[in-house]
């Protein structure tokens, strides 16, 4: 009877799942089952989900209690409870909302708190409106209309005394202003006079650098004009020795030829005694009587000297000239 019930057919009872197969396989079937129902691997995260086996990474592709860490505390917080946990939990988070800590009763975001209380708050102490006139009276925010509806004959008092004080304080900052214009009224006439002053000093500069200038350039033309002059000089010089020295190798040679033929110096001689017009001999006819004593040679030598006299060089040029 076992072995006939054991060999029944019998199909999974799963949603989706098509196995069939005999009774005696049917519970292992079921533990290794595809379309059996688990709880979600983030149950431990709240996740009330069952879900098929089989299809559990596709649930958790989406699933609503996935752990994730909070941006600005890094706590672990399932993804569906993120927002509540950034508004009331996460102390790091500006989004935070909290309690107001002045006593309000009201709850202000993080971000927003300081607004509130300096802003909103009904709890939070202020001065009164007219502090500004006197009022010294400070009190919650929320007492301050009823305070000034209490006092309106104290606070009208004060504003008076305040005009007055302000009239003064006006008159005083009108004469300031006067006496302030007379100073740079007197400001702008100095920078007006040195601003002149300046452009005056500025044109004498400029008129003594080109005086200047006009000074050196004088002073290099007459320098030019000398070393000019100077240069000019040189080359007469130049030219003045070369004639010397000519005139110096011109007597030489006639010198030599003289020593060299005192027979032509004889006849220079005679010539040169017998010219009327010699200034030497007709100025020293004594000493021309007297070189007849002197040797030839020394005579041929002092007449050498007498050929400084132009007229005698010529005369022995002349004997020269006829002699070649
Ligand atoms: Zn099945
Ligand atoms: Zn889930
Ligand atoms: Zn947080
Ligand atoms: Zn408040
Ligand atoms: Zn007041």
């Amino acid at each position: 009877m076992q072995l006939l019930v054991g060999r029944l057919r019998c199909s999974c009872k799963n949603d989706g799942c098509d196995w069939q197969g005999p009774f005696d396989g049917l519970a292992a079937h079921y533990t290794s089952c595809n379309y059996r129902l688990v709880s979600c691997d983030n149950s431990a995260m709240g996740c009330p989900r069952k879900v098929a086996f089989g299809l559990m990474g596709q649930h958790l592709g989406r699933c609503e209690y996935a752990a994730v860490a909070c941006q600005y505390c890094s706590q672990v917080v399932p993804k569906c409870k993120m927002n509540d946990h950034i508004k009331m939990y996460c102390g790091a988070s500006p989004d935070h909302i909290i309690d107001c800590p002045e006593g309000c009763g009201g709850k202000v975001l993080q971000s927003d708190m300081k607004k509130h209380i300096s802003q909103d708050c009904q709890a939070h102490v202020v001065p009164c409106t007219y502090q500004e006139f006197g009022c010294v009276y400070r009190g919650a925010r929320s007492t301050i209309q009823t305070h000034c509806l209490k006092e309106v004959p104290a606070h009208m008092f004060l504003m008076s005394e305040n005009l007055h004080v302000r009239d003064v304080a006006i008159n005083e900052m009108k004469a300031f202003l006067k006496e302030f214009t007379v100073q740079v009224e007197k400001m702008q006439v100095f920078f007006g006079e040195a601003q002149e002053q300046s452009a005056r000093d500025k044109q004498a500069m400029a008129l003594q650098l080109a005086q200047s200038e006009a000074r050196t350039s004088a002073v290099e033309a007459a320098v030019e004009k000398r070393l000019a002059e100077f240069q000019q000089s040189v080359f007469k010089i130049g030219k003045g020795v070369e004639k010397m020295q000519a005139t110096v190798d011109g007597h030489t040679w006639e010198l030599h030829k003289m020593v060299q033929d005192p027979m032509r110096i004889a006849t220079a001689s005679a010539v040169a005694f017998s010219a009327p017009q010699s200034p030497v001999l007709s100025s020293k006819p004594d000493q021309a009587t007297s070189s007849t004593k002197i040797p030839p040679i020394a005579a041929a030598r002092l007449q050498a000297s007498a050929i400084m006299s132009p007229s005698i060089l010529k005369k022995v040029r002349t004997t020269k000239y006829k002699m070649r």
